[in-house]
């Protein structure tokens, strides 16, 4: 190479889009009520993204049946706008019957998917389709330390086709250490025995380097773990923690729960393939078979 092209440039005319346009990325939470869903997205933000149930274990009504309810908030971070989706499922598992709880859910993640497909087929298409598709199913799986339910196999079954779903343990301060290290091994062996995909699934590994790295990650899932808004004392610094008889369990240190390295993971290493393989997988698989539809 005799001189300088400059093809390098490419990655800072990337931030610098990025940086005007900002982009959309939209979390769902699943898991019944009071496992501290609404806590854990706010303790990942950082903020108050996501309404928490006030007084929930008292007057708090549970609705009738399983519904959708969307919060939006931008979020700026070193220049960078992302704007931030949460969609709640309030009602999940909480019914006498949970039989059909997959379906409202299943329905919601189609329909965006059909509204950017709408967008796409349009003569005029927009400059940018703004994005509503569901990029991250967070799962929260009771910490009973027993099995997972029928409800727990059957959502993630029937949605792992169509959602990016992350299981994770919740509360994992209610149980100790031993504890939750045997459920996980539990869990883990359900979620295999019942076929059941979780992200980042090892299909769409697109190399040896990114299979080893997810391998790591795919060892520790489900991710046990612990969220809060209440800031404690500890060696002279103020964290996020939850008092237990045992002492204070510190949300953001490794040693303590796995509330770190889900946020590692989810955030710092991960958003941009939780947006691609929404796209290239998930939303792809949709649009053909719309399409094949309407050929047919
Ligand atoms: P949601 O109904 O799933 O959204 O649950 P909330 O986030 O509203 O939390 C329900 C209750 O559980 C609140 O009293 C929270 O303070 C508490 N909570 C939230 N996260 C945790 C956790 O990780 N461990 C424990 N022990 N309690 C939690
Ligand atoms: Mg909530």
């Amino acid at each position: 190479l005799l001189g300088y092209i400059g093809i390098d440039t490419i990655i800072e005319q990337m931030r610098k889009k990025t940086m005007k346009t900002g982009f959309d990325f939209n979390i769902m939470v699943v898991g019944h009520s009071g496992l501290g869903k609404s806590t854990l997205v706010n303790t990942l933000f950082k903020s108050q993204v996501s309404r928490k149930s006030a007084g929930w274990a008292r007057d708090e009504k549970i609705p009738k049946t399983v519904e959708i309810k969307t919060v939006s908030h931008v979020i700026e971070e070193g220049g960078v706008k992302m704007k931030l989706t949460v969609v709640d499922t309030p009602g999940f598992g909480d019914q006498i019957n949970n039989d059909n709880c997959w379906e409202p859910i299943s329905k919601y993640i189609n329909e965006q998917f059909e509204k950017f497909l709408k967008e796409e087929v349009n003569i005029t298409r927009k400059k940018r389709i703004p994005d509503t598709r569901v990029h991250c199913c967070l799962y929260f799986i009771p910490p009973t330390g027993h099995c997972l339910r029928q409800l727990d196999t059957e959502f993630m079954r029937r949605l792992s086709h169509s959602v990016n779903i992350i299981p994770v343990i919740a509360k994992a301060d209610t149980m100790t250490m031993e504890e939750r290290l045997e459920f996980k091994q539990r869990v883990k062996k359900e979620l295999e025995t019942n076929g059941i995909e979780f992200y980042p699934q090892k299909e769409f590994d697109d190399d040896m380097e990114d299979k080893s790295d997810n391998d790591k990650i795919r060892e520790v899932m489900p991710f046990a773990v612990v969220g809060s808004d209440k800031e404690h004392q500890v060696n002279s610094k103020r964290v996020l923690g939850r008092k237990t008889p045992w002492g204070i369990i510190e949300v953001e240190n490794p040693n303590h729960c796995e509330f770190a390295q889900l946020r590692d993971f989810l955030i710092r290493s991960h958003l941009q393939d939780l947006k691609e393989v929404t796209h290239n997988i998930h939303y792809e698989t949709y649009r053909a078979k719309r399409l094949n539809e309407n050929g047919g």
